[in-house]
């Protein structure tokens, strides 16, 4: 299903404004636009759901097959020590865009762990955005067939 309203449907999966790591038939994983530390990116599934609730099992799993799968490159591409893993459903929740995302956030030692962020720019998104792609080819193949 693709949702007119929503920005994650409309600038991501149909007119592709952002910089995509990774894409399957079912997934998408871009960078975040105002990541909390470079190298902060989503996973998203191409069909709108809306949050844990209303996604179906199928959908769910190749989301976080997808998002360990994507960690190690991450990890490798900024140089990170760790990463944390963040999904909100509900806006009191802190759930901002409707459209089911998983945050792969990369983390480093010498850093406060806070979850401030900024708009980074296209071009600094997309230089981390090959450095990804770049381990990914480098050391983890074709993802979508991992065993
Ligand atoms: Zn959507």
């Amino acid at each position: 299903m693709f949702k007119n309203h929503c920005i994650f449907c409309n600038e991501i999966v149909r007119n592709r404004k952002a910089s995509v790591i990774y894409e399957s038939d079912k997934v998408l994983a871009f960078m975040d636009n105002a990541p909390v530390e470079p190298g902060h990116a989503l996973v998203i599934p191409k069909e709108h759901y809306e949050n844990i609730l209303d996604i179906d099992y199928e959908t769910y799993l190749e989301v976080h097959r997808v998002t360990k799968a994507l960690s190690p490159p991450i990890i490798r591409a900024v140089s990170a020590e760790g990463i944390n893993i963040g999904q909100n459903n509900g806006a009191c929740a802190n759930q901002k865009v409707f459209h089911y995302h998983v945050h792969i956030i990369p983390r480093f030692p010498d850093r406060e762990l806070k979850w401030g962020r900024r708009i980074a720019l296209d071009h600094e998104l997309d230089r981390v955005a090959a450095r990804i792609r770049e381990e990914i080819q480098n050391h983890d193949g074709d993802i979508p067939v991992l065993k």
